[in-house]
This record gives structure tokens, sequence and C-alpha cells, in this order.
């Protein structure tokens, strides 16, 4: 009989960390993908990182994840977004080659000894009295297992649409997975549909880069992974705009559009839209930024980031020659819309484990996100409950104020999705603390008491973290935060300063923690402090007849939100999008007050 500990539908980004994870922790592990040769393959943008999104990748390398060790061996080009603001609120960017990515995700998987692949789909869930028994595959075999993980993505019934010509495909060129929706939902699972799109892609040769500007890259000391990389930039990108003459275009056949037409129904990524929607929302707008991005190292096609879309092929065409340095471009394969199915995502637990059916987890596109980075998030978390569940292991659970990864999945389970889901840094309410340069502190040590930290990076990692006590301890003892920051630089991190206070040589990735803990001392300690406080205050019910109307201190917009949410304690106050911690510890001394009438 074929039994496995653990068995991984979908070889994406999802199902790869799931795989990964599981194998690696001892589990004996299945991964069953649609194509072997397709798995990791970047179905959409040639990049992982930016802000939010590199912050989860961040998180997953201090998890002992495989997505940043697959990004330090793949890309070709570094950038640190958003240098001007706080380091908060910055962003590792890595431009991916993507038919690389796909071969090492291969490769990496390749090697871990409790992991087997085939190549087959399934079709249906097998399940004993609500308990996950397996999954059969179109080929009518019959796979076991106690805990079974689905990271199907786009492939769920999965429709593609160019202009009014529709095809059944999970993406382009690959066919759709069809059974296990109705499978899922004959187990009393709930269901939806939402769309994406993504831009034509062209021919590199067919493209003027005289005419447009140069995107630079930025020389690193530090990528996702714990220890130190100088980055190296081989790869150039650029940066083009459209022009009225393409909105023009664009506008005079939107009824093409398949959006427009009503044929796609469902809702679409709100932060990511096509330019169709871009030009319909922003009417005002007389250019959109394009980002010229190579597909690969020894990639012929360009893929333009912002011009998603799905309008027929020949005006497509029109529009995309009439912007600079695009004016004889090739269309080397059309951008398309793509609807498919997923569960709602209220259905999981924080384990991302099913409430009802027992061993039935669900990780990636299929709870309603969208992004590599936050299906990898997920997978990682799926992966390593599946290994605990199995045997019989406490339940690894994040939370959302240690860490993104924490925030994302908080927000899928409690409030659930009506758009597709990415990460901003706004979704969490203690960036200050969430910053990618301490995730390592953060979330390693809970990584290496499960298993996933080797003994030698766990052993290079409590070294650094004596390090960064001792000095921050030493520097607190010589100088008041205010002397600090003025030596430090009051905005930009100054290296040489920091460096020669420390009086020791320290990786970039310290410094720049170094500096972000003492620029944040004051706000980082009331964000403890508050964090205890709320743990505190979590469970305090709100009472019957206490009313959110016209309480001073809470914006109308809060009072409206929890007049429609209507929370019963201030744990499920919290959860409401856009509630703030002041806004929550106003809530308690309110509480109180009312209490004490
Ligand atoms: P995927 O990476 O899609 O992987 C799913 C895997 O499961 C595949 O290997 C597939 O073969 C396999 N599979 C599916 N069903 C079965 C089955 N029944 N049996 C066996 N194997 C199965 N992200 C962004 O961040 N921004 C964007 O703008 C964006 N646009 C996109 C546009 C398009 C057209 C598409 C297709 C994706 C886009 N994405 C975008 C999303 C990004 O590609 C996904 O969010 C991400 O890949 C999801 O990861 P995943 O692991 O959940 O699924």
């Amino acid at each position: 009989m074929k039994k496995f500990d653990v068995i991984v539908v979908g070889g994406g980004h999802a199902g790869i960390e799931a795989a990964h994870a599981s194998a690696k922790l001892g589990s004996k592990t299945l991964l069953i993908s649609l194509n072997k040769k397709r798995i990791g393959i970047m179905s959409c943008n040639p990049a992982i990182g930016g802000v939010g999104k590199g912050h989860i990748v961040h998180e997953i390398a201090a998890l002992g994840g495989l997505m940043p060790q697959l990004c330090t061996k793949t890309y070709i080009q570094a950038r640190m977004l958003n240098t001007r603001k706080g380091p908060a609120v910055r962003g590792l960017r890595l431009q991916i080659d993507k038919p690389e990515y796909s071969k090492e995700s291969i490769k990496e998987l390749s090697k871990l000894k409790n992991l087997t692949i085939v190549e087959d789909i399934a079709q249906e869930i097998i399940t004993k009295d609500n308990q996950i028994a397996g999954i059969k595959t179109r080929q009518n075999i019959c796979y076991y297992s106690n805990c079974v993980i689905l990271t199907t993505g786009t492939f769920l019934n999965g429709v593609t649409y160019v202009g009014r010509e529709t095809d059944s495909a999970g993406r382009e060129g690959e066919e759709a997975a069809v059974g296990l929706t109705k499978s899922l939902e004959n187990l009393g699972l709930q269901t939806t549909r939402l769309k994406t799109g993504t831009p034509p892609r062209l021919l590199k040769s067919s493209i003027n880069f005289v005419k447009i500007e140069k995107q630079e890259a930025d020389n690193l000391e530090y990528l996702f992974e714990f220890y130190p990389h100088k980055t190296t930039n081989p790869h150039d990108c650029y940066l083009t705009h459209t022009n009225e003459k393409t909105h023009e275009i664009i506008l005079k056949n939107k009824e093409l559009s398949p959006i427009y037409q009503g044929d796609i129904k469902y809702q679409g990524p709100r932060y990511c839209p096509s330019i169709e929607a871009k030009l319909i929302s922003f009417p005002h707008k007389k250019s959109h930024l394009i980002f010229v991005e190579p597909e690969g190292a020894d990639s012929d096609e360009i893929y333009p980031n912002g011009i998603s879309t799905s309008l027929p092929l020949d005006i497509q065409e029109k529009f995309i020659q009439t912007i600079a340095g695009f004016e004889n471009a090739i269309i080397t394969r059309p951008g398309y819309a793509i609807e498919y199915d997923l569960v709602l995502p209220q259905q999981l637990k924080h384990t991302l484990e099913t409430k009802d059916i027992d061993g039935l987890f669900l990780a990636g596109q299929i709870n309603g996100t969208t992004g590599y980075e936050e299906a990898a998030g997920q997978g990682i978390v799926a992966g390593i409950n599946a290994h605990q569940k199995n045997k019989n292991k406490e339940e690894f659970i994040l939370d959302r104020n240690e860490s993104y990864i924490g925030v994302m999945i908080d927000d899928l389970v409690t409030i659930g999705i009506d758009e597709p889901y990415r990460m901003f840094t706004s979704r969490a309410e203690r960036r200050l603390i969430l910053r990618q340069d301490n995730a390592f502190l953060r979330l390693t040590p809970k990584a290496y008491e499960i298993g996933m930290i080797d003994q030698s990076m766990y052993k290079d990692f409590l070294e650094e973290k004596k390090l960064f006590e001792e000095i921050i301890k030493r520097l607190r003892e010589k100088y008041s935060n205010p002397q600090l920051i003025q030596k430090f630089g009051d905005t930009t991190c100054d290296k040489d300063a920091i460096k020669k206070l420390a009086a020791t040589n320290l990786s970039d990735r310290l410094i720049q923690n170094i500096f972000a803990d003492v620029k944040y001392y004051d706000y980082l300690d009331r964000e403890h402090k508050e964090i205890e406080r709320a743990k505190k205050y979590r469970q305090m019910v709100i009472p019957k007849g206490f009313s959110f109307k016209n309480q001073p201190g809470l914006s109308n917009e809060l009072q409206e939100k929890l007049i429609r949410y209507n929370p019963k304690n201030i744990a499920q106050a919290g959860l409401i999008p856009g509630m703030t911690p002041a806004a929550i510890s106003l809530l308690i001394f309110k509480i109180k007050q009312f209490d004490n009438c």
C-alpha cells in the first residue's frame, strides 16, 4: 500500500515549502504535482520580495525554509526598496531567473531523502469519518496518509481569458485541475472564485533599450538568508511609461475586455490591477509606470511589469507599440486573466488545518492569497504542522505580534478575504517590531526547537545574538538614546559610525538591526508593553449595552467598523481591519469605565 506520513498536492511555491519542511523534519512525504518539470515555476512576475512580501521571505529564512536559498542561487539583480524610509518598511526585492529558479527547486527537493515526487493529478480526497485518509489521482492510484496538504494555486477549475477567448487552464499552457473542488465541496467546505492576470511577454531583441531609462541595482551585503552575501548584479532592468496614445487605444477597446463584458465576474487583486482597470479607476492619470524586467539571464523574453491585461491579442499589440522602447515590440505570449476556485479560509485553524476535516491542510492561493511569498509563508507553516500532527507533537502557530506570516494567517482565518490577499506592511499593527533585519531574532529559536534549523547555523545565530545584546548594552551604558541617534545618523543608517562605536566588525544586517533598535528604542519599548497589556485583556468581554457610537477618541470610521463587526471581546475587536493599538487601549479604558458605572 502506498502509505505516507504527509501528502502534499501541488509543486508550486506553497507546495515546495510544505514538502521541504515536512520531509526535512523527518516525515515520509509524497509530493504529487501535475508536471514534475514545472515544479517551482513562477507564473507571473520574475521577482521575489519587496516591501511586506520581502519580510515574509526573511521570516521563511529564519524558519529554515527553502525559498531564500533558491533566491540566493538564482537572483540576477538585487534592490533594497524604500531606503529613504525607516528600517521597518524597507524591503529586499530580487529579480529572479525564472527557469533557473524552477531547476533549483527540483534539484533541492530531490536531495531530500524523505521525499518522493510523482507526476499526476489529485482528483479526489479520501476520508473516513471526517478524518483524512488519502488522495485518489486521475490515474486511479490511491495514496494514503492521515495528513494531506493541498496547494493547488490557480489550477482548480481554472479558466483563462484573452479577450473573449477562453480556455480551461491552470495557467497559460497547462491544464486545469478538475474534480478536486467537487470533492472539497462534498466534504462540506465552502468554495468561491477569484481572478488574477498577467501582462504579455515581449521579445527582448525587439525592444529599443536606448529609448528607455535604466534602473540602477543596489550593492548589498546580505540577501534573505542568515549569512552575508555580497551582491553581483549582472542584469539590467529598465523603466518606461504608458502615454495618452496607449490610454486612448485601451479605453476605445475596453468593451472587448472580458471584465467589461461581464465574462469575468470575480474580484481581482485591487493593488495589482490590470491596465484597463487602472485607466478606468484613475482617469486623470496621463501615464503609468512600467518596469521592464528580464524573465531570466539567458531568456529572450521581457516581462513588462505594470500592464497586466486580458484585452484581445491584436489590441495588446496595438497599445504595446505606442510605448517608448516598445515601438517594434513583438509579443511572444499574450497577457491573460485567469479565474480559479479557492476555499474560504475562515474554515481553517491557525495551523492551516481545516476545522472540520481532521488532517486536511490548505496553503497558498487556494486560501485566497496572491503571490509566491504569501504562498511559501503558508506552505512552511502547513508543512511543519502536518509533520507535528503526524508525530503527535505540539501545533506550530505564529502570532501576529511576532511575524508577518502570523499576521497573514490570522487575517485569513479570522477575517477571510473578498479579493486576492497580498501582504503590505500596513497589515501589521506591530510593524516596528516586525522588521526584516530582526527576523532571525524573532523566529530562529522557535524554528530550532522543532528541528527546522541545523546545529551549526544555530550556533552562529547565538553568537550573533550575544554580540548584538552586548553592543546594545555597551552603547546604552555610554550614551543616551538621543546621543546615539545623533552619532548613528538620524534617518539613514551610518554604517561606519556604528562599526566605530561597536569597535568590532559587524555584518550589514546586524548593523541595520542595531540601528533600528536604537532609533526605535522608545517606540519598541511602548509596543512591547502594549503587547503585554493587550495579552492581558484579550479575553476581556465587551459588555452588553456598551455602545461603540459616540466614543470620543475613536474615529468615526472605527466606530462604524465596530458597530458592523460587533466584536464580543477585545481579541475580536483587535482583528478588525484598521484597528490600531491606541484604539484598543482606549476601548479597554472605556469598557472599564462602563463596568464601574
Ligand atoms: P502555484 O504556484 O500556482 O502552484 C500550484 C501547483 O499545484 C502547480 O505546480 C500545479 O501543477 C499543481 N497542482 C494544482 N492542482 C493540482 C492537482 N489537482 N494535482 C496535482 N497538482 C496540482 N502573484 C503576485 O504576487 N502578483 C501578481 O500580479 C500575480 N499575477 C498572477 C497572474 C497569473 C495569470 C497567475 C497564474 C498567477 C499570478 N500570481 C501573481 C500569483 C502567483 O503565481 C501565485 O500566487 C503563486 O504562484 C501561488 O503559489 P501556489 O503555490 O499557491 O500555487
